[in-house]
């Protein structure tokens, strides 16, 4: 809804008393509290048939909270389904700004867990539960946010769109039919992520250090690389060999470089990263990232597991098979070589170099057609919106830009048009990440902060004076 500027600002008047009782995020943090503990008790891994339960009671709470049941969309697709939820502004400020969240989660199994992990336990200054780090956290302070902010009558500038998907963590099919089939719903200038993007505490004191906004993917691809042979009895070996032809294939690939790679979000990524690292790889990222044809410290860097896939497409073999019995010659041989590529790279490239390294005798297919994604632009509101909202709500870190090298659901909305950020609000230390893994946490502290967050983040880039 669009109202002309004198009734809108009438309103603003007639709401600001209600507002100074209830503005601060914080008095919203037992409810908050509420919706955390109510999504993670739903099952929400693939193949449970629980997001649309979730989605029905996050459904219930915008409902209750004022938004119109037609600004309330329920997708089904399968046995999963997307929540859109549209916050109409008065369109001063352009087009909408989308906030995307996945409502699914990775299996977790209760035997395996020391609390049951579909109820939400708070112990040592924990929350623990599954999906607490990834992502309902996020679901649950972007709903809180919205809700408080209705109940306010706040008026943003700009359509606000929550976007919660269904199915991140397999297929982002959900996110696919989105922007294919109900852009309408969707549309929007640009989206901030809550699933990418991450604040670091320092792992002694705990202090904010780094927090991370996210603008590039890397693409996923999978290779099979084959080698056939008639074979025969093993007593008669032949001077050609499927397993000895797949290992000499895989040796040459274990043994080549892609070339190294620059975008804005990598360099600004390693300059900041340089100030947090000690010694010699600290050192290189700094070089790097003044001098990105400083080719030794690129090879240094290179060195460094976690930060290898910001430099280059890497590929490495993840899964081999072969022969059919232990007295026979092998007819097949098979492996599986699983890239990372860079943006500007095609997944074609990256095959025929595979090839080229594994020659003439293997056969290479690719497993599944890779989602490409170009980088977003670097944009200077959207990076002082989040400075602001991490010195208002974990006050002393950095916020640097950065890519990653998965795939998440922004590589489909990068994709279709709608340039998107990684702006996710948790902060925990680097060895306490269990996400996807047993007794998944977040510090409690941290999750209340996020209600502050995503207020500064909203008023600043969808109110007049911004
Ligand atoms: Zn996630």
């Amino acid at each position: 809804m669009k109202l002309p500027l004198p009734t809108a600002l009438l309103l603003t008047m007639l709401t600001l008393p209600t507002w100074a009782d209830s503005d601060n995020p914080l008095d919203s943090s037992a409810e908050a509290r509420a919706i955390l503990a109510a999504v993670v008790s739903f099952d929400t891994a693939s193949g449970h048939g629980q997001v649309p339960k979730m989605a029905e009671y996050l459904a219930a709470q915008f409902r209750a909270a004022g938004f119109e049941r037609t600004d309330i969309t329920l997708v089904p697709l399968g046995d999963t389904a997307s929540l859109v939820v549209r916050y109409h502004g008065d369109g001063r400020g352009g087009k909408p700004i989308a906030f995307m969240a996945h409502m699914d989660v990775v299996p977790a199994n209760r035997s395996e867990w020391q609390r049951d992990p579909f109820t939400l336990v708070e112990e040592q200054g924990y929350f623990f539960g599954r999906g607490t780090l990834d992502m309902k956290e996020d679901v649950a302070l972007l709903s809180q946010t919205f809700i408080r902010l209705k109940r306010n009558h706040f008026m943003p500038s700009r359509d606000l769109i929550l976007v919660f998907t269904g199915d991140e963590e397999t297929s982002e099919e959900t996110a696919i039919d989105l922007v294919n089939h109900h852009r309408e719903l969707v549309d929007a200038d640009y989206a901030l992520n809550g699933d990418m993007g991450s604040g670091v505490l320092d792992a002694s004191s705990g202090k904010p250090l780094l927090f991370y906004i996210q603008g590039a993917e890397k693409s996923v691809a999978s290779f099979t690389l084959t080698a056939r042979n008639p074979g025969g009895h093993s007593s008669q070996p032949r001077p050609d060999n499927a397993i000895y032809e797949l290992a000499s294939a895989l040796t040459a690939i274990s043994h080549y470089q892609f070339p190294t790679q620059t975008n804005s979000w990598t360099i600004s990524d390693f300059k900041a990263a340089s100030t947090v690292t000690p010694g010699s790889l600290g050192q290189a990222m700094a070089r790097f990232a003044e001098h990105p044809t400083d080719q030794a410290a690129a090879t240094r860097i290179a060195q460094s597991p976690p930060y290898v896939g910001k430099l280059k497409t890497t590929c490495v073999a993840t899964q081999i098979s072969g022969g059919h019995a232990e007295n026979a010659l092998p007819q097949t041989a098979s492996a599986v070589v699983n890239c990372r590529i860079f943006p500007g790279t095609s997944a074609e490239t990256v095959q025929s170099r595979l090839q080229a390294l594994a020659g003439p005798r293997i056969t290479i297919t690719s497993n599944y057609p890779p989602t490409y994604s170009d980088p977003s632009p670097l944009r200077s509101d959207v990076v002082a919106a989040v400075q602001k909202a991490v010195d208002a709500a974990n006050p002393g870190a950095v916020v640097a830009p950065t890519m990653v090298a998965y795939a998440t659901d922004g590589s489909v909305f990068r994709k279709a048009g709608i340039p998107t950020y990684g702006v996710g609000s948790m902060f925990i230390k680097d060895a306490e990440n269990y996400s996807h893994g047993l007794n998944e946490r977040i510090p409690v502290e941290r999750f209340y902060n996020g209600l502050i967050y995503w207020d500064v983040i909203i008023h600043t880039l969808a109110t007049d004076s911004h």
